[in-house]
């Protein structure tokens, strides 16, 4: 697909947006666009809000207590969402906010954490700073379809519910315990079903939870080489080879 306006700034929005519509920007974006992306009336930027494709929009007038942007021209079709899902313990806030970004980088559409029992969080998950940073990865990398990051689930739970939740999905599980002789072979056999990808918690899964994964139908175990890697670097190498193998890096 060929980029365009590759130097204008990109926001999302929740409001519905089309060509012509004008309206006010709240207080947290007015901000966002004056004071950090350094706005000024007449300034053009690129908007989008996972529904209705991209726009080409002006700030028709910048004012510091709200500013109306004028969506002016059609610029990218919206895109599907990505069957993709991504299942991952929480990590400390950190490495966390860069799994997430990765994880919107590399394609998924669905972010589900999944708390295990060597999950280690600081505090109660903070699904709204999940969903920022989704943003945030989404309007750096011309994303237009936003993944969707769903409550937290204990994995127990999470298995127990599969047939029913994820009926014929496949879960690609992060195992460090798999064979090393390539992840190819294995994901070749699952290339038409979807799939979700599953990765642990940097102390790894409990015995108990390995084999409960190993016991499911739908679980396929993958190797991700020799070296154990901490969780936010698995992510991306998982998705980076599920797809370069059976993804849309084909
Ligand atoms: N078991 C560990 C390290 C966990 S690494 C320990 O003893 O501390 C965090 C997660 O990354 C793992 O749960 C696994 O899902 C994934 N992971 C890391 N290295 C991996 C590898 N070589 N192959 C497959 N998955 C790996």
């Amino acid at each position: 697909m060929p980029r365009h306006h590759k130097n204008l700034n990109r926001l999302f929005i929740d409001a519905d947006l089309r060509v012509g519509k004008s309206f006010k920007l709240d207080m947290a974006q007015n901000n966002y666009l004056l004071n950090v992306m350094r706005k000024k009336e007449g300034d053009q930027i690129i908007l989008f809000n996972g529904r209705d494709g991209a726009f080409l929009a002006e700030i028709a007038e910048a004012h510091r207590k709200g500013s109306t942007i004028a969506v002016i021209q059609a610029h990218a079709k919206q895109t599907p969402t990505s069957d993709l899902w991504y299942m991952f313990a929480p990590l400390k806030s950190g490495r966390l906010d860069y799994m997430v970004q990765k994880a919107t980088e590399m394609g998924v559409g669905h972010l589900q954490p999944v708390i295990t029992q060597h999950t280690q969080l600081v505090g109660s998950l903070k699904i709204d700073k999940i969903r920022a940073n989704v943003i945030e990865a989404a309007e750096q990398c011309e994303i237009l379809s936003v993944p969707k990051v769903h409550d937290q689930v204990s994995l127990v739970k999470l298995i127990e519910q599969w047939p029913t939740e994820h009926a014929g999905r496949k879960l690609v599980f992060a195992d460090e315990g798999a064979p090393v002789d390539g992840a190819a072979p294995s994901l070749m056999e699952i290339k038409d079903q979807p799939i979700a990808l599953l990765v642990g918690p940097e102390g790894g899964f409990s015995a108990d939870e390995r084999k409960l994964l190993l016991d499911q139908e739908f679980c396929v175990p993958i190797s991700l080489g020799p070296r154990i890697l901490r969780a936010d670097t698995a992510a991306v190498a998982a998705l980076a080879i599920i797809q370069s193998n059976i993804g849309d890096l084909r």
